[in-house]
């Protein structure tokens, strides 16, 4: 599995279908073989990133 936002293989296991990646620090997180990507903010919250991917690009390819 790899970042869809930086092509890093560089994901760190934070929970159950969760990831960190320490390429562009977003968290990831699978669900039914998609992958959902949030930014963390400065106020702890998480905002939605999956916009800016197509679906295409957001498919879990193992
Ligand atoms: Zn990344």
């Amino acid at each position: 599995m790899i970042c869809p936002n930086c092509q890093s293989k560089d994901l760190g296991k934070i929970g159950v279908n969760q990831y960190y990646c320490w390429g562009c620090y977003i968290e990831l997180s699978i669900n039914k073989g998609m992958i959902y990507t949030h930014q963390v903010e400065e106020d702890g919250t998480l905002s939605s990133l999956d916009d800016l991917f197509d679906e295409e690009d957001r498919k879990l390819s193992m």
